[in-house]
């Protein structure tokens, strides 16, 4: 048997892979040269064969693909909890809407960094988000080192970043040439919703994610009065109107469906669109249950997001893999509704699989080294049964101690490589008192 020679060669006790067999090795090593997994198996195995620059011993943890956070407006971590239990209409007119409209580009940095920063802590390696002013999104992605699918907010009323829609495209393109090549950053066509644009915006839209190849994304179905508006606005339910603009297929991604029926699931299936489970928000707003089980019975690829920090109050995909399967089996009434592999699915390769970043979601060779790793032996994740139980109803997030992105090891055991937590920390203190400035009613 020939050695060849790789940069890391990480051991932990029990590695979940998620592969299509989704393999769980105990004793197991993963052998990552550059930004990719070459080899994942038994320790002995990948000892006997690789001859690694580096190798990481982690001992009594567990290592898993990084998650994937499929819907988020990152920056909105500025208004985590700035005004919470109020109507949904109140919450956004009040307390929302007149401090966006204000927004600078420092301080979406900023909320976006922080965004980073808790996503790292909490294990997801990739995220997908929609925001103004993207631009200093990306930025902080850049620093940050993690990974992430990124689009301009597209609406039909001024924006911080634009006065009017027709300064929008110009943005749009400009982030994409900029992060054209980019390893980790990727940008998408984003839509706000079909309430908040128009049916030229949304054509216009949908052509320019054509013309690049890249995801369009939109919120959809998120409420019952969502499809009203849309019913007497465009005559027709919000998935129709799409499809009658020529709006469908496989690049689609839509967050929330909370309000589809039997029939729209099957034509999703049909399309292959890709729907985004936020389970935690649409508690939170009460806009209502999502009907997960059936449109996964439907065929439908369903991932996983947390939303906005605004509405959730976390990014932590792990309370969210516990509230999708918990939801689901009271919506049901049965307990064997969206078990620990389906949400441990839901917040892995089925958000690469919508984000059209096959490399991702999963530990095998060719795949990216995006991976995590939890420590075993946090009281909560004892004894030890079924690794996946434990991810989906015992992690709280909290014991992550280690997060890589594209090879490189972004956390570890409380210290981040790129970013000053305690920097973010001290301005965390302004930029409150900023908001608190402009909110009508704060906690
Ligand atoms: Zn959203």
């Amino acid at each position: 048997m020939s050695i060849s020679r790789c940069d890391l060669l990480l051991r932990a006790d029990i590695i979940v892979t998620q592969d299509a067999q989704r393999r769980i090795v105990e004793g197991g090593a993963v052998a990552i040269d550059g930004g990719t997994i070459i080899e994942v198996g038994p320790q002995a195995e990948l000892d006997a064969r690789w001859q690694a620059e580096r190798s990481l011993d982690l001992g009594r943890k567990l290592v898993m693909p990084g998650l994937v956070n499929a819907h988020t407006h990152a920056s909105m971590t500025v208004f985590r909890g700035v005004a919470d239990d109020l109507p949904l209409m109140t919450w956004l007119t009040e307390n929302i809407w007149p401090v966006e409209k204000a927004l600078s580009k420092e301080i979406i940095h900023f909320g976006a960094l922080l965004a980073c920063a808790e996503m790292i802590r909490t294990g997801t390696t990739c995220f997908c988000d929609m925001y103004l002013m993207e631009a200093e999104t990306a930025r902080a992605v850049d620093e940050a080192g993690i990974r992430a699918v990124l689009g301009e907010g597209i609406f039909a009323f001024p924006s911080p970043a634009y006065a009017k829609t027709e300064d929008a495209w110009p943005i749009i393109e400009d982030l994409h040439a900029r992060y054209k090549g980019h390893g980790r950053i990727r940008t998408a066509i984003m839509p706000h919703a079909v309430y908040t644009t128009t049916p030229e915006i949304l054509k216009r839209s949908w052509e320019l994610a054509q013309a690049h190849g890249c995801i369009w994304k939109t919120h959809l179905s998120e409420s019952e009065t969502e499809t009203r508006t849309s019913l007497e606005q465009f005559g027709r339910r919000p998935l129709d109107y799409l499809e009658s603009l020529g709006i469908s297929g496989s690049k689609c991604v839509f967050a929330h469906c909370v309000d589809l029926t039997p029939e729209e699931m099957v034509r999703m299936a049909e399309t292959g669109a890709h729907v985004v489970h936020c389970p935690q928000s649409n508690m939170k707003l009460t806009s209502g249950m999502a009907r997960i089980e059936d449109l996964r019975r439907a065929g439908v690829n369903v991932c996983l997001g947390t939303d906005g920090a605004a509405s959730n109050n976390d990014l932590n995909m792990f309370l969210e893999m516990n509230s999708a399967a918990l939801l689901q089996k009271v919506r049901t009434m049965d307990p064997t509704a969206l078990n620990a592999q389906a949400a441990l699915d839901m917040a892995t390769v089925n958000g690469a699989k919508a984000l059209g970043w096959e490399e991702l979601g999963c530990l095998e060779a060719g795949k990216a080294a995006d991976l995590i790793a939890l420590d075993l032996n946090q009281p909560n994740m004892l004894p030890l049964y079924n690794p996946v139980s434990h991810l989906a109803y015992a992690a709280s997030g909290m014991e992550v101690c280690l997060t890589m992105v594209n090879g490189k090891i972004l956390y570890e055991h409380g210290r981040y490589a790129a970013m000053d937590m305690d920097g973010l920390a001290r301005e965390a203190v302004k930029v409150a008192r900023w908001v608190k400035a402009r909110a009508h009613k704060t906690n």
